[in-house]
């Protein structure tokens, strides 16, 4: 029940939802839409866990920082695979990252949170506890694949199938939704981030350069592919020489990295099988015209597409603007919060 206090509070309050990613977490607010999309990362002073309070600290900025910082900084990543890795470091970004986004109320916002589908109850706690920690007045949840099914604008209210695939920094989340529910899921702990580790291995190997992750995730998105397209590239790239430890630089090729990414692409392909699998015949049929939709930032990744389409033998979509589906789902929960608390999940229904 609604007290008309909750009412009255609701007139004067944001509601505010965030996207809280590996890599990026992006803020929508009620009746504006995405208005923050920054990588989620934070700088720290080294040995403690107090966030350096002077506006460069969070985001942007702070991920320029990585693998760069002076001895006593630390830019850090407080989420490992989709969930808080960090609490204190989480809690302090997602309040930064809210009072950016909405710095003018006071009342306290109800926040709504995309979680991934395979989190634990107590990591699920963790993501409320932030969330109540960093200012919500209440917190609703929602499951990843179904915010991305929103974001995309398919039917997922139907009574039909609809597989998606979100291949994000650190979880690659597959998904049979149907009746705005998840008929299937299956969750792997392989997208961007290891990618990039799978570059710097290669590069190592092959060359005796130690290169960074910032590095690797640029050689990805500059000449990476899944998937031979007939456009070859090579990248001048620089690092340390394992050997004499001096810094170097030689050129890379597109095949090579190419090869260096079989092993995650693979991976990826292996965790739609395996859903493929588990679904239920009816809804299988279903999946054979409605297809794979593809979400998040790793389905940038040139020829993913193709090589899912070649492998599993279903259309695949790459999802307008991937990077947001989810943000854009929330952003559409946002705008009927009230009338869809049943698909949500709350503090309360623990
Ligand atoms: P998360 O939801 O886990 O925060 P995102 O959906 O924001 O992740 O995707 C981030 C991942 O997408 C990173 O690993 C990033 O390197 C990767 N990415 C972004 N753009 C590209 C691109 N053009 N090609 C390949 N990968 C990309
Ligand atoms: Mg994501």
């Amino acid at each position: 029940m609604k007290s008309p206090f909750d009412w009255l509070l609701s007139r004067f309050s944001a509601d505010i939802g965030i996207d809280l990613g590996t890599a990026n977490t992006l803020v929508a607010i009620r009746g504006a839409g995405i208005v923050l999309n920054e990588p989620s990362v934070v700088a720290v002073k080294r040995g403690t866990n107090r966030v350096l309070m002077n506006g460069t600290a969070v985001g942007t900025t702070a991920k320029e920082m990585l693998g760069k910082a002076p001895g006593n900084i630390m830019a850090v990543r407080p989420l490992k695979n989709g969930v808080i890795a960090d609490f204190e470091i989480t809690e302090a970004m997602v309040r930064y990252f809210i009072k950016k986004a909405n710095p003018s109320t006071w009342v306290r916002p109800r926040l709504l949170i995309s979680i991934p589908s395979g989190i634990t109850a107590v990591e699920k706690r963790a993501v409320i506890n932030c969330a109540e920690r960093a200012g919500a007045r209440r917190v609703f949840l929602i499951k990843e694949p179904l915010a991305a099914g929103l974001g995309v604008e398919l039917p997922i209210n139907e009574p039909k199938g609809h597989l998606i695939v979100d291949v994000g920094g650190g979880t690659t989340e597959v998904a049979v939704l149907s009746l705005a529910s998840l008929v299937e899921k299956y969750s792997i702990r392989v997208a961007g981030d290891e990618m990039d580790q799978a570059i710097v291995q290669y590069v190592r190997k092959k060359y005796n350069l130690l290169v960074g992750e910032q590095t690797a995730e640029r050689i990805k998105i500059t000449i990476g592919s899944a998937y031979a397209t007939g456009d070859e590239y090579e990248l001048e790239i620089r690092g340390r020489d394992l050997k004499d430890h001096l810094p170097r630089k030689t050129n890379v090729s597109s095949d090579e990295i190419r090869e260096a990414l079989q092993p995650p692409v693979r991976a990826i392909i292996q965790a739609i099988r395996n859903t493929l699998e588990q679904t239920p015949p009816e809804i299988a049929a279903d999946l054979v015209d409605t297809g794979i939709v593809l979400t998040g930032g790793g389905v940038l990744l040139r020829g993913l597409d193709e090589v899912i389409a070649n492998e599993i033998k279903l259309p695949v979509a790459v999802a307008s603007d991937p990077i947001t589906a989810v943000a854009r789902g929330i952003g559409h929960i946002l705008e009927q919060l009230d009338l869809l608390r049943e698909i949500l999940e709350t503090a309360e229904s623990e």
